[in-house]
């Protein structure tokens, strides 16, 4: 921690903040400018809630952390970068791409057979599909529940690939640990911090979705929340955030990319179907997203997405799918990565 005085603090409140941060058991690093003092108090950075209380002492400026927060999540004290195992031969955060893709939910055995096959096809990695829906009204489709993760299960064991589904509250977190290979923890739950906490006692992958209104530094928290219970396979997932703008269902924020990367060695991927809310703009969204350094996507995909429960604007149609992978290749490459 940084501890800068303001220019023109006495003597008297200098010596004051010097005793009081060698009190907290912290050793004092003085460093003294033309206009101010500066200290730094080197120690444990743990208890740092003490030094951070500082700033109503007379005469400090502001307190400055070095270190991150996010211990557990952070570059800086872990910095190879995480690969996680997906289950079935699948990992993420290698140079090796992952793309995930399906429907937003899962809505009846043709559909998701359907889906599944499709992007096998087209070499996705894992299938996405929504049994647990948290909608914004509650008169709209709200998943199939349990037999919609039967169905995914199915969809599994016939196409041998590894399959994420949303978890909305602990209660179903058992349930969905038989079906699924990995745990998505929707935008609406990112500061659900009990969640977090029991999704962080299971051994299975958690991917976490950014809040719509959630910073960086709270992403990386929530994270940290799943770290600090044991569990070490977390992805993170950018899908766009609450801005002025209406033209897009939201702002997908690609800069988060380079920044997360730069702050965590957790995986990151891009969700570009959530992150515009329409289908047209998921291609150029997706390569965005590659070129800016993810580690993967999620996309929506729907053998009918005029016909889809919900987020059918969003979805692509398996043969649209197809080509956005083939232009994906072709970004990978470029960026040294591949599918
Ligand atoms: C979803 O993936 O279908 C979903 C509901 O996403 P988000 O939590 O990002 O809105
Ligand atoms: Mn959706």
């Amino acid at each position: 921690m940084i501890i800068s005085m303001k220019r023109g603090a006495t003597q008297e409140q200098i010596d004051r903040v010097k005793e009081l941060i060698e009190g907290f058991g912290y050793r004092v690093h003085e460093s003294k400018g033309e206009e101010r003092m500066v200290f730094g108090a080197v120690g444990d950075e743990r208890g740092k809630e003490r030094l951070t209380c500082l700033e109503a002492q007379p005469g400090v400026e502001k307190v400055i952390p070095i270190l991150s927060p996010y211990k557990l999540a952070s570059r800086e004290t872990n910095p190879r970068s995480t690969v996680i195992d997906m289950g079935l031969g699948v990992s993420v955060g290698s140079t090796r791409l992952l793309v995930i893709a399906g429907p937003c939910a899962v809505e009846s055995q043709e559909q998701i057979m359907t889906v599944a096959s499709a992007l096998k096809d087209s070499g996705a990695h894992m299938l996405r599909g929504g049994a647990f829906k948290p909608r914004t009204s509650p008169y709209a489709f709200q998943g199939l529940k349990d037999d919609g993760l039967v169905l995914l299960s199915q969809a599994r064991e016939e196409y041998g690939i590894p399959v994420i589904t949303e978890v909305m509250d602990i209660a179903s977190i058992e349930i969905i640990l038989e079906y699924a290979d990995c745990l998505q923890v929707g935008a609406r739950n990112i500061q659900n911090f009990q969640l977090l906490k029991q999704v962080g006692k299971t051994n299975k992958p958690v991917l976490l979705k950014r809040g719509m209104s959630t910073t960086i530094e709270e992403f990386l928290m929530s994270a940290e929340y799943v770290l600090s219970e044991g569990n070490s396979n977390v992805i993170l997932c950018e899908r766009g955030i609450r801005t002025f703008e209406t033209a897009t269902r939201n702002t997908l924020d690609i800069s988060a990319v380079p920044v997360l990367k730069e702050k965590t060695h957790l995986p990151v991927i891009v969700d570009p179907s959530h992150g515009t809310g329409h289908a047209r703009y998921v291609e150029p969204m997706a390569y965005a997203a590659i070129a800016a350094g993810a580690d993967g996507l999620m996309i929506e995909v729907h053998p009918r997405p005029e016909e889809a429960l919900s987020d059918g604007p969003q979805s692509l149609r398996p043969h649209e799918f197809r080509k956005v992978m083939e232009g994906i290749k072709r970004i990978a490459a470029a960026v040294d990565r591949t599918l």
